[in-house]
């Protein structure tokens, strides 16, 4: 099956662009207010060139080759793979938490930052819930000698103290947001309000593929640097593309980023896990069970009450704890062509102990939702014999360890390899 997206197709980057609204069937567009219109369009402009640009390509790859540390590893993890207990079945783990920072927000960030170069502007603005994209930011601004301000919310800041401290040493500004709930909503409402009033010095490099046109494309085509490394290396490895790839949902850019590649592959199954967070209301799984409406300027799912308010989202992964996601994995739900599931805050640290133990490896609480929900599927024997898996490691865990340490008492996984 072949989902007609009846949007343009391009090669350069691979990808299907948005129609001219910037919309994803009847997802995206752009809700700003109108002296955000400009910058929008010009950001749009930039890009459209840019992409074109074998300079721009060529530099951009370097810096993901020599600073990024690209292409990361893909491998089997044959010790996890046995914990399925499922004949034949092998797990590739794509590594974007071996990237500088360890993370796959860098490849966002670096992009942004080229671009805000192209366009003469040398000031960055970005939000931060937990910090790890204002991390990102406030690297690739060192690395460019760009300035850097980060807004993050006072209780955030309280929280991730460490992020505070890295982003200060690496020369960023972090300013506190102290109004409303004093979290990541609030600090991209006031990075909005800096960049408006400084639009001639400054771009905002927003975090996910979310957000109003053109970020939900700009993002996921520098993210898509995942996929199109992931197809290749399977291919190489494997002979043949995986029958599932799997990957974790906040905003959704590394799950768009690792998809993008393989949505024409229609043996591919596209596997989006989001936060079900304690079970209950307490959770973050938009996909699952938000309903359209529109946020932080874009039309796509949303967490939000019978009043349309917003909720309150929970999920022990900050990087998933956001009531919005991207409007492209809104329309591959609705075209059929990914799926999404969940996993709990329990199944995502039992996903994390099961591949620490088995192969060595610390996930972040992020990237550690696919693996849980791959041991419960496999568990419930919903997993075929000899599927070929490929998940996307999004993030090192090192971030989460005083979250996981309080987990370290509950009884093992039971793991029999
Ligand atoms: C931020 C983050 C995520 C969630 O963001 P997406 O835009 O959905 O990818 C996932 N994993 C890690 C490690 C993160 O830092």
């Amino acid at each position: 099956m072949v989902i007609d997206h009846g949007i343009a197709r391009s090669h350069r980057l691979g990808g299907v662009l948005p129609d001219e609204r910037g919309r994803f069937g009847r997802y995206g567009g752009r809700y700003v207010p109108e002296g955000l219109m400009a910058a929008l369009l010009d950001l749009e402009r930039t890009y459209l060139a840019a992409r074109n640009d074998p300079r721009f390509i060529a530099e951009l790859d370097e810096l993901l080759r020599d600073r990024v540390g690209r292409p990361t590893l893909l491998h089997q993890i044959p010790r996890f793979a046995g914990a399925l207990r499922v004949p034949g079945v092998r797990v590739y783990l794509k590594r974007e938490d071996m990237t500088h920072t360890g993370a796959h927000k860098i490849n966002n960030a670096i992009g942004q930052a080229l671009l805000a170069r192209r366009m003469g502007k040398c000031r960055i603005i970005a939000e931060t819930g937990a910090g790890q994209h204002g991390v990102a930011v406030a690297t690739v601004c060192a690395m460019l000698g760009l300035s850097c301000v980060v807004y993050m919310g006072a209780d955030d800041m309280a929280r991730q103290e460490s992020n505070v401290v890295r982003m200060r040493l690496l020369g960023a500004e972090v300013r506190a947001v102290s109004t409303g709930g004093r979290g990541l909503k609030e600090a991209v409402s006031e990075s909005v309000r800096d960049w408006v009033a400084n639009l001639d010095t400054s771009h905002y490099v927003f975090g996910t593929a979310a957000g109003p046109a053109p970020y939900p494309w700009i993002v996921r085509e520098f993210q898509t640097v995942i996929g199109r490394e992931s197809r290749a290396q399977i291919l190489k490895s494997e002979g043949r593309l995986p029958d599932y790839v799997l990957a974790c949902v906040g905003g959704g850019s590394n799950a768009v980023g690792m998809f993008h590649p393989f949505v024409d592959d229609p043996g591919v199954r596209l596997i989006g896990v989001e936060a079900a967070g304690r079970g209950g209301h307490e959770h973050a799984a938009t996909l699952n069970f938000g309903r359209p409406g529109e946020v932080d300027g874009s039309y796509s799912y949303l967490l939000q009450d019978e009043d349309g308010q917003i909720s309150r989202t929970h999920s022990i992964a900050a990087g998933l704890d956001y009531p919005g996601v991207g409007p492209e994995l809104s329309h591959l739900k609705d075209a059929g062509r990914a799926v999404f599931g969940t996993a709990t805050d329990a199944q995502a640290l039992r996903g994390l102990r099961a591949l620490s133990r088995t192969e060595g490896i610390l996930p972040a609480l992020e990237s550690a939702h696919a693996l849980g929900y791959l041991l419960d599927v496999a568990e419930r024997g919903e997993l075929p014999p000899d599927s070929v898996v490929l998940v996307c490691l999004s993030g090192r865990g090192d971030k989460d360890l005083h979250i996981a340490a309080d987990g370290l008492d509950a009884p093992e996984p039971d793991l029999r390899t």
